[in-house]
């Protein structure tokens, strides 16, 4: 049985597999940046799923700093958006992550 590594959403406060959640992470000047893909970022993350109620309610209800523990600058609400429609309409069969670094324990 194969080790899924699980995180809680920090939009709905729900656990679920981190394969299945998009990665933020905050840089040194305090914006947060939220990683759909590509190579993992330094640092401390925090996960939300990719999905609009998700992103809303984390950064309305200060989900994300109260995981960072810090004063971010949040992207905007409607760029986060864009992520969440660019991602879902891309579904050409390329949706499954093709890539999964190593998980730290
Ligand atoms: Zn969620």
């Amino acid at each position: 049985m194969r080790h899924v590594p699980i995180r809680t959403c920090v939009g709905c406060r729900t656990t679920d597999a981190q394969l299945r959640l998009w990665r933020a992470v905050v840089d040194a000047a305090g914006r947060l940046h939220i990683q759909t893909g590509g190579p993992r970022q330094a640092g401390r993350g925090a996960y939300v799923h990719p999905e609009e109620k998700c992103l809303i309610a984390a950064i309305s209800r200060g989900g994300f700093e109260r995981s960072f523990r810090r004063k971010l600058l949040l992207p905007e609400t409607a760029a986060l958006l864009a992520l969440v429609r660019g991602a879902g309409a891309e579904g050409s069969g390329a949706d499954a992550p093709k890539q999964q670094g190593p998980t730290p324990a």
